[in-house]
């Protein structure tokens, strides 16, 4: 096996200087999505990502084709490697256990020649994969990565990520590697260790080097995956991630008889708030593997969640939605979405709401809470009507309108003939949509 000193195979684009702390410049679009929380990004996304901050990743090549899994496969075996590791790309983890629907197991194959590798690739390509974290449907799989097999010696779990009650970033390791990481912090917690990062510093050399001890690391490989840990940091703080999760990274045998370490598994969110300095970060966004339903809305600009219950939520305002949906929980119902339109909302976008939140075929009522501070409570109305007549509704609506032109806006919605139950105050309409979803 060829040696992981450096990333070799260069299919991750060289160092780039990070541009740091722009102001948002005005030229560049704001960024449009239905993730308005965070994006995320594919395990071979990660890995170049993390290789241009300098965490050493297997050389390896990412395809969209049979044609290209069979020449990144090709290339591989030319350039002296030894076996390959054939990845499904897909936003879930836990695919080397997962199963297709075509009963071929696993998402994450070795192969020693290059004909194994390409049945491997033509058994996965296209094929539904499930997972523990995919649910019953499954995931097509579309993007495949194609890496160097490494000699693995042993496997360690390794994230970043933001700890909310110190209000500061953390890393955090275990020497459990490869295994479920929430079952280890449930029954064994004292086994995943952890280090607070001062921001402005970054994660210091000592630190590094005081987790790749915990983990029973000795010799040069303390410095080594000390390191490692570093870049892994700064990949995190670059990119603006929200979560950096290595599981795992492993302790390997290189082809001289030497021993590194490196990250053989990588899942990445990035905060999309901080999107707009990351245009290429941005351009890495994948919308098949995202729900539909929340593309749709974020063409619209809409701030929609798919939630799991039966009462569709329209609402303006982040906070407003956050507290209807408890209004409806505290009255023993269940959303079905979170939906802000926003505080300027036009009757096209409410229209696009409305049509959004009923094609969830689990909703049996619908509550709309609107508070006119800046938007007209008419414009909102008008959208309703629109979008009801368009569809035909036939399912109870509930309606609390208050503020800006309220009197036109019920008006609107009196004079439609709609089937619409009122509601004076938020709790008073929470109730009323518990009842009609019944
Ligand atoms: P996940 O199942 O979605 O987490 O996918 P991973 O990328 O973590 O791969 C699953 C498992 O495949 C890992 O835990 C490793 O045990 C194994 N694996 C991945 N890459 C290699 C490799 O280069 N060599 C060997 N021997 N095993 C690997
Ligand atoms: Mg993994």
């Amino acid at each position: 096996m060829p040696a992981m000193k450096e990333n070799l195979g260069l299919p991750w684009p060289s160092v780039k200087k990070h541009t740091k702390f722009l102001d948002r410049p005005e030229s560049l679009p704001q960024y449009k999505g239905s993730h308005f929380l965070s994006m995320n990004l594919h395990e071979y996304q990660a890995k170049e990502l993390m290789a241009r901050h300098g965490v050493q990743v297997p050389p390896g090549h990412p395809a969209t084709s049979i044609d290209e899994a069979n020449e990144a496969i090709q290339q591989l075996f030319d350039t002296g490697h030894k076996s390959v590791v054939v990845k499904s790309q897909i936003h879930a983890g836990g695919r080397g256990k997962g199963t297709f629907k075509d009963g071929f197991k696993g998402g994450v194959h070795l192969a020693d020649c290059p004909e194994d590798a390409n049945a491997k690739a033509e058994a996965m390509f296209g094929n539904i994969l499930v997972t523990k974290q995919t649910g019953e449907v499954g995931k097509q799989v579309n993007r495949l990565l194609i890496t160097s097999a490494q000699k693995i010696k042993n496997e360690y779990y390794v994230a970043v990520l933001l700890d909310r009650s110190k209000g500061r970033p953390i890393i955090m390791a275990s020497a459990e590697g490869g295994m479920n990481i929430e079952e280890v912090a449930e029954e064994s917690p004292e086994k995943i260790f952890k280090e607070t990062i001062d921001p402005d510093l970054g994660l210091q050399a000592y630190q590094g080097r005081k987790i790749a001890i915990a983990l029973g690391l000795r010799g040069k490989l303390i410095n080594q995956c000390g390191r490692l840990l570093q870049c892994l940091y700064d990949t995190w703080a670059g990119c603006d991630a929200s979560m950096l999760e290595v599981n795992p990274m492993a302790l390997i045998e290189n082809e001289d008889g030497t021993e590194s370490v490196v990250a053989l598994d990588a899942k990445m969110s990035i905060d999309s708030n901080a999107m707009f300095r990351h245009p290429d970060i941005k351009a890495m966004r994948d919308i098949s593997e995202e729900d539909a339903l929340e593309v749709e809305a974020g063409k619209h600009d809409l701030n929609y969640i798919k939630l799991e219950g039966n009462i569709a939520c329209l609402v303006n305002g982040a906070g407003l939605a956050m507290s209807t949906m408890d209004a409806i929980k505290h009255y023993g119902g269940d959303p079905a979405n979170f939906l802000d339109v926003g505080g300027g909302a036009t009757q096209e976008q409410v229209k696009a709401a409305f049509e959004i939140i009923l094609s969830d075929p689990a909703v049996k009522a619908i509550l709309i809470n609107i508070f006119g501070g800046i938007m007209n409570c008419n414009t909102i109305a008008q959208g309703v009507v629109a979008a009801a007549k368009e569809t035909d509704l036939k399912l109870p609506l509930i309606v609390r309108l208050e503020g800006n032109n309220v009197e036109a806006g019920r008006k609107t919605l009196a004079d439609s003939g709609l089937p619409l139950i009122t509601a004076e105050s938020m709790a008073e309409a929470a109730q009323k949509s518990v009842e009609a979803a019944k």
